[in-house]
């Protein structure tokens, strides 16, 4: 059996609505700005995959370093380890973070679904693992008190078994205020997490923090600089609650340093950030041999699939913003992943129609 032979690639843009309106410590975002992959192979066979840009202002840019990049890629076999082995090494001295870090990563998740998809399976079952079900937990924004509360249970009444909130407030008791809030609104059973996005100043960040070291948190997630690993990990071993980071290390290597730096209690890779399913892989292998469970970021449909194969896996981050482009976004039944026995490839495939609406 000949491996098809990748012959182009091609990309759309769009910003695809967030309703309502996601609002962190850091800003309001309201539209996600996407790059839609299509990596087209020898008999007819696509592969997909969404890129995130954070800004609108990338979109552009990060499409046509896909197209720039395209030539690298061209008559090449469908194997996506060697492919991004070869990627990586022709652009190691621009440097594997941002735009360049953001379109390999594409172009690899495309090739594996690509891949799965002419072998007929999923990513997961390609890779050795079972369809099994994960623990997802569900977000809520930076939104007060009570509307912050009255999300969090309405997510519960959906069947999800853990919330997660955006604070960084302006005071200490404000943020506590949320999370007792949340806590009465969805009683003593659900998992509660905190989310302060990088928000907190390293001389003040201890202090804040052991004012929620009572409240049975699940985790505190970024509470200050992703990449400044020595202060993330004074502040990890000054308070009870877990620490939980990862959704900005860029590439396997940045794994590495966090976990040389003991720098987190618990590891949540962004598949995007972290190198694609190839980066993803590299870096949760090492994740799990430092004995770090390992949660996802975004990506829900992708990262369901990744996460069913590991033994350290912990939790599933469930979001909707890209469902609508979707022909089959990822299904959560009880507050549990479901990944079907038919499903093939990565479970990215385009509803056509809403990409049209959407494009930019
Ligand atoms: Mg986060």
């Amino acid at each position: 059996m000949s491996v098809p032979v990748i012959e182009r690639l091609d990309v759309q843009t769009v910003l695809v609505p967030i309703n309502p309106p996601h609002r962190t410590a850091s800003g309001l975002v309201e539209k996600s700005p996407l790059v839609l992959i299509d990596i087209h192979c020898t008999g007819g066979l696509v592969g997909h995959a969404i890129v995130f840009t954070y800004t609108p202002a990338a979109l552009k840019p990060t499409a046509d370093l896909v197209l720039g990049l395209q030539a690298l890629v061209v008559g090449q076999a469908l194997a996506p380890r060697s492919l991004n082995d070869q990627l990586l090494a022709k652009t190691r001295l621009i440097g594997h973070q941002g735009l360049v870090g953001t379109v390999i990563a594409g172009i690899d998740m495309a090739a594996w679904d690509a891949l799965a998809r002419y072998k007929q399976t999923s990513i997961c079952r390609m890779l050795g693992g079972a369809h099994s079900p994960v623990m997802a937990y569900a977000g809520t924004g930076y939104d007060g008190e009570l509307e912050t509360a009255r999300q969090a249970e309405a997510w519960v009444k959906q069947g999800y078994k853990g919330v997660k909130a955006k604070i960084g407030y302006p005071t200490a008791a404000e943020d506590l205020a949320v999370v007792r809030a949340m806590r009465a609104a969805v009683g003593p059973d659900v998992e509660l997490m905190v989310d302060y996005n990088q928000s907190l100043q390293p001389v003040d960040a201890i202090n804040r923090l052991r004012h929620l070291d009572d409240e049975g948190l699940v985790w505190i997630e970024e509470p200050v600089l992703a990449h400044d690993y020595a202060n993330t990990a004074r502040i990890k071993d000054a308070i009870k609650t877990p620490v939980q980071s990862g959704e900005n290390w860029w590439g396997p290597t940045d794994m590495r340093h966090a976990l040389d730096a003991d720098a987190s209690d618990f590891v949540m890779p962004d598949v995007m950030k972290i190198g694609g399913v190839t980066g993803w892989l590299k870096a949760v292998e090492l994740a799990s041999a430092a004995g770090k469970q390992v949660s996802s970021h975004l990506w829900p449909e992708l990262s369901a699939q990744l996460l069913a194969l590991g033994s350290s896996s912990h939790r599933l981050e469930y979001v909707d913003w890209w469902a609508e482009i979707l022909a089959e976004p990822l299904t959560v039944e009880a507050g549990m992943t479901v990944l079907k026995d038919d499903l093939i490839g990565s479970g990215v495939t385009w509803n056509t129609s809403k990409v049209e609406q959407y494009r930019v």
